[in-house]
């Protein structure tokens, strides 16, 4: 039996989501701005989704806006408010740990648009220091910007200190989470982060690919990317992808009541790894301890670069990730920007668990991994 310990990078779709794409595809297909019973039926499946995903959010399902995932959002977010707000303040401060679908707009801003950009760099564990963030943003700052989770190291990210502050001093700042990693694995609500903006996607939490969500703060005023049909009060054009946004509901309003045993689960699950890893004298534990999602562990293999231990792995039908799966092996970033030497990074795998990952994937894991130093160290020699 395989063991996927990559649902950082995706995760597998559950029933309840694959039984309303497909009943949205077969049976339910009508466009939700027709005006007749099938065209009622799609609006009411979509409104039904919005709900539960505002639920897990607690926030008013108006505020919800669904995309194609979480890169459209991030990126409607940053031009979206830098659009609205940065017509005179034309400065950005962000964490030096986003993701390319927030660092690469925010990249565009500083290099075409005259925007100066502020990169906030974390700690040796990961994390950003709150009054670091803070003191960086001014009365000319039009967005902050900040991931709750990161995806490669699973480092928490704190937020609501961070936003509390910035929202206090210059309430004109857009404030802007990344929430993909967090959502669903932790209790999130939107008010009590700060957040003005908030991005979720819909296949890290076992929905499937091409569909996520963007929370808005009312009285926020985020300029679309696409202009047309006006749907999603004119936020988002074009014809909403009904069975993936079904499908995204169903899966949310199935595992949404089981969140916190999945997460004690995954404390175990991690405390588990954690102890076995420590065992291993070739393994760095790159992830911070302390302040950490259990569903991410970040660590280097000493002297094997990422690709040849992860390819050993496959071979092992163990599926993990480089880093992140979205650098496609390129240098980590945000390893990088945590301080990290060039050689520990190049050897850097990522363990991403899923609700419903074992102990005993565990050990075939921990087993591969000890065989594969083994094999290739020796054949290095
Ligand atoms: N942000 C984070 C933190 C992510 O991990 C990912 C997925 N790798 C994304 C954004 C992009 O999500 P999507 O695949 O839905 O575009």
């Amino acid at each position: 039996m395989a063991v996927y310990l990559d649902n950082a990078a995706t995760t597998r779709p559950c029933e309840p989501a694959v039984s309303a794409v497909f009943q949205n595809m077969v049976e339910d297909y009508g466009n939700p701005s027709s005006l007749h019973g099938m065209g009622i039926t799609a609006e009411k499946n979509m409104t039904e989704a919005r709900k539960a995903i505002a639920a897990a959010l607690v926030c008013d399902p108006q505020c919800v806006t669904f995309t194609s995932g979480a890169t459209e959002a991030n990126n409607t977010a940053v031009f979206g408010a830098a659009k609205n707000y940065g017509k005179r303040k034309k400065k950005i401060v962000v964490s030096a740990l986003e993701h390319p679908s927030v660092a690469e707009p925010v990249k565009y801003l500083e290099e075409n648009d005259g925007f100066e950009v502020i990169r906030v760099k974390p700690s040796r564990g990961g994390i950003i220091d709150p009054d670091e963030f803070i003191a960086a943003v001014d009365e000319n700052t039009c967005l902050a910007s900040c991931m709750l989770v990161n995806n490669e190291t699973g480092a928490v990210q704190p937020v609501r200190k961070i936003f509390s502050a910035v929202k206090r001093e210059f309430p004109e700042c857009v404030t802007h989470c990344d929430a993909v990693q967090a959502f669903m694995k932790m209790p999130i609500k939107s008010a009590e982060l700060f957040a003005d903006v908030m991005v979720v996607s819909g296949h890290k939490v076992h929905a499937v690919k091409g569909v996520g969500a963007m929370y808005i703060r009312k009285g926020i005023r985020i300029a679309p990317l696409l202009l047309g049909g006006g749907q999603e009060k004119g936020l988002r054009s074009g014809t909403e992808s009904v069975p993936l946004i079904a499908g995204f509901g169903a899966a949310v309003r199935a595992l949404m009541p089981t969140m916190k045993v999945a997460h004690e689960n995954a404390e175990q699950i991690r405390e588990y790894l954690l102890k076995k890893l420590s065992k291993l004298d070739f393994v760095t534990v790159n992830s911070d301890s302390e302040s950490c999602s259990p569903f991410i562990t970040n660590f280097s293999v000493q002297g094997i670069r990422s690709e040849t231990m992860l390819h050993y792995l496959e071979e092992n039908e163990i599926y993990v990730s480089s880093g992140s799966a979205c650098s496609k092996g390129a240098h980590s970033s945000v390893l990088t920007a945590m301080g990290i030497s060039d050689d520990l990074a190049d050897s850097a795998i990522r363990v991403s668990l899923s609700r419903t990952t074992t102990m005993g994937e565990i050990d075939l894991l921990v087993n591969a991994l000890q065989n594969g130093y083994m094999s290739l160290a020796k054949k290095k020699k």
